[in-house]
């Protein structure tokens, strides 16, 4: 690995290093500790590392295709919720804001962020399940892991190297979204984007899933959370109709989400940087407070409950699942329908796992098309 160390200010500008002195906290990641990539490369002459590895990310095929990938309601339900993709940028946005506010590395959450469902499949949660029964006895699917797979070997817009050649970080932050109760350190940024995370889809599932009526703000309001965020709306702005309180308590659970967790943490980080000299926070938890916790806990449960087994989503899970597995037997026994770069990967990674790579890049109407083209 080749260690950054941000020499370089084209045209007498502030270097990425001194931006960071002045803005970061001690305790955050400054991108002159990153431990670089695994091909060494020179320093960009005014991009930080994170900033490089954020607009490998974005112009990626895998970032795009997010676009046609469903987050927990399919295309055919309405053209309102949130895709694979938005979701993605409206956790980026969630990180960036708390990152800003915690004196944390913008830089660097936006990253994870954007690259932290790059590896979904399509059909979401249900195509996830389908695949990884597909591959049972070879190790099993997962999107977190398959991100990794997409950034070090998919993707080839490199000449002199396989992959993005991400840094350390931010391959090191997503692999330990793969298994969190490793007890390894995980930096504050990383943890941060798992939180922001949650933040995100417990507001924008609640807002999808009154919009397509699925659940009403009425049923909702047995939940705590929102309960105490409608109080709060009404007594702000009065009587609303229900599509302005619908907005207004989606607005509400985020902003009193962010604000706990500011609250939370900004305390405990400054007391840290105060209390000791070496910036050594191992051990601290980016996280909301307790009361607040269990309140979105149990609000992930209601939607669990409520939306997410849904009997019309039920459908269109079994339906997708169903036909995952007839086109994983049917690539499987037909290898000659892949793409060149997918059959290339079958001496590296076997037959099985090279046909779910492939599987697991489709979009959901590519995954509909080659469907009905070949296995109909
Ligand atoms: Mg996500």
């Amino acid at each position: 690995m080749k260690k950054p160390t941000n020499s370089a200010a084209p045209h007498g500008l502030q270097t990425i290093a001194d931006r960071e002195q002045s803005l970061l906290a001690q305790y955050a990641m400054h991108s002159t500790n990153s431990l670089g990539r695994k091909h060494p490369e020179d320093e960009h002459p005014y991009r930080g590392p994170f900033q490089r590895d954020r607009d490998r990310i974005v112009h990626t095929a895998a970032y795009r295709r997010l676009s046609g990938k469903m987050q927990v309601f399919t295309g055919d339900m309405g053209d309102y919720h949130r895709t694979r993709l938005t979701h993605t940028y409206e956790v980026a946005s969630i990180a960036r804001t708390i990152a800003r506010a915690l004196r944390l590395n913008e830089d660097l959450v936006e990253a994870l962020a954007l690259f932290h469902d790059i590896g979904h499949p399509p059909f979401g949660h249900a195509g996830e399940d389908a695949l990884n029964e597909c591959l049972a006895d070879e190790g099993g699917f997962s999107h977190n892991w398959h991100a990794l797979v997409i950034a070090e070997d998919l993707e080839t817009p490199y000449f002199e190297f396989p992959g993005l050649n991400l840094t350390h970080e931010v391959l090191e932050g997503q692999r330990k979204r793969i298994d969190k109760a490793d007890g390894e350190r995980r930096l504050l940024e990383v943890q941060l984007v798992d939180a922001a995370d949650s933040i995100t889809y417990n507001a924008h599932d609640t807002d999808d899933a009154v919009k397509l009526e699925l659940v009403s703000l009425d049923e909702l309001a047995t939940n705590s959370l929102v309960k105490s965020c409608m109080d709060r709306v009404k007594l702000r702005f009065g009587t609303l109709d229900d599509e302005m309180l619908r907005k207004a308590v989606v607005h509400e659970l985020i902003d009193c989400q962010v604000s706990d967790l500011l609250d939370h943490c900004g305390a405990g980080l400054s007391e840290h940087s105060e209390s000791q000299s070496d910036p050594d926070i191992s051990g601290f938890v980016i996280r909301l407070g307790q009361e607040m916790a269990e309140q979105a806990k149990e609000l992930g449960s209601f939607l669990y409950e409520r939306v997410y087994r849904h009997e019309k989503l039920i459908e269109v899970r079994k339906e997708a699942q169903r036909r995952l597995h007839i086109m994983f037997s049917g690539y499987v026994d037909r290898p000659q329908l892949l793409p060149q770069k997918h059959i290339e990967r079958i001496d590296s990674v076997g037959i099985a796992r090279a046909v779910v790579e492939y599987l697991a890049g489709m979009t959901d109407r590519y995954c509909d098309e080659q469907y009905h083209g070949h296995f109909t």
